[in-house]
């Protein structure tokens, strides 16, 4: 996603994504056309251009000083804050680790809706004070409500909402077990999503497409961001501190650099795996893929050998057998490659895919096993 750094506040990177400056947009225009010469007739069009940006700007500090709440308290508690993202729905705080006591989480997970929520106190102490025609008590009118909605919706116990994750620190409080607090709450989670999802198909139905569409969309976010968060948890409760040699598979099938394409394709069917490595005297060189043969013609395949089409050792994505298996498999989420081989002193050791570990975690699932 495209997102710019817009400044840095206590060694936390502010970083605004690129669908905000069309919300930014959006406000300021719906505001300044619509809301505020509703709200206050026979004022110069200027004005209500200047109300609406101001708002929007103001709309903007809310959201930030609501995340920038939950990062403060994070680090208050020892888990570094990489950075805050603004984009269409809000905010985002990186937390580089998750909370590793319930009692953590809860004070993480309730600074924020209770930041929105004084904050919409405030602009109503401030909407309260000022005298009724003046413009700018309008803008605290409209700046308490959008606070208190933010605030109380935060709160629904829909993880990995806020309200979610107090939930889930209540749960885990009680029944001591991280991974079970979250099944539950994610499950409780997707209860909510589906509801809003269904709220979205009734307006749609009763021909409000706009708001309709915009439940459906939340929704299926939601459900999306829990159902991520928890295989996330497992995985990384699963394979906290193993080792890749632990879980790798050891035996691996390789092939020899002067094997020509058709003798390569019958080893593709004998064995069916996507790939081979290719290796020389015990080290290995590279990797050939089923896909990377199927881009050769097949009268060329007699004599094309593995070593012409193979993607060389030193593009390959490798690691060491001592590695954290969870660091390995962030690599692979990021250079978006479904395996990883094991080298030891250019010898190939071992191959860890994608699908094994999450077999693993499925057989860890069924037995009970999973910590
Ligand atoms: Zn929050």
């Amino acid at each position: 996603m495209n997102s710019f750094k817009l400044t840095r506040l206590w060694g936390i990177d502010i970083e605004i994504n690129a669908s905000w400056l069309l919300v930014f947009a959006l406000f300021s225009f719906s505001l300044s056309q619509h809301y505020f010469p509703n709200q206050v007739p026979g004022l110069e069009p200027s004005v209500y251009w200047v109300m609406g940006t101001g708002t929007t700007i103001l709309i903007f500090t809310s959201v930030l000083l609501h995340e920038l709440a939950h990062s403060l308290m994070a680090i208050k508690k020892g888990i570094p804050i990489k950075r805050i993202t603004l984009f269409i729905f809000g905010g985002v705080a990186q937390l580089e680790r998750e909370p590793d006591q319930p009692g953590v989480e809860l004070k993480i997970a309730l600074v924020g809706p209770a930041t929105s929520i004084g904050l919409a106190l405030l602009c109503w102490l401030v909407y309260f004070s000022l005298p009724e025609d003046l413009a700018v008590s309008y803008v605290f009118g409209f700046l308490a409500t959008l606070n208190f909605i933010v605030g109380t919706i935060n709160l629904i116990p829909a993880f990995p909402l806020d309200g979610g994750r107090v939930l889930r620190a209540g749960l885990w409080h009680f029944m001591k077990n991280l991974l079970r607090a979250t099944r539950i709450a994610v499950i409780i989670g997707s209860v909510f999503a589906f509801m809003a999802i269904g709220l979205g198909f009734y307006m749609i139905f009763q021909l409000y497409w706009i708001w309709g569409l915009w439940y459906i969309f939340l929704g299926w976010m939601l459900y999306q961001s829990g159902q991520a968060s928890y295989s996330q948890l497992v995985f990384h409760q699963t394979f906290k501190g193993v080792p890749v040699s632990q879980v790798m598979s050891p035996d691996v099938h390789t092939v020899s650099p002067n094997l020509t394409l058709d003798q390569l394709v019958e080893k593709f069917f004998q064995y069916k795996f996507g790939a081979f490595p290719v290796t020389e005297k015990g080290r290995l060189i590279g990797m050939v893929t089923f896909n990377q043969v199927r881009e050769v013609p097949l009268q060329k395949w007699p004599y094309t050998e593995a070593a012409q089409i193979m993607t060389p050792l030193r593009e390959l994505v490798v690691a060491s057998p001592k590695t954290e298996a969870v660091e390995v498999m962030m690599k692979m989420a990021a250079g978006n490659t479904g395996r990883v081989l094991v080298v030891e002193n250019d010898r190939l050791v071992g191959i860890l895919s994608r699908t094994d570990m999450m077999k693993l975690i499925n057989m860890h699932m069924l037995l009970g096993t999973e910590k």
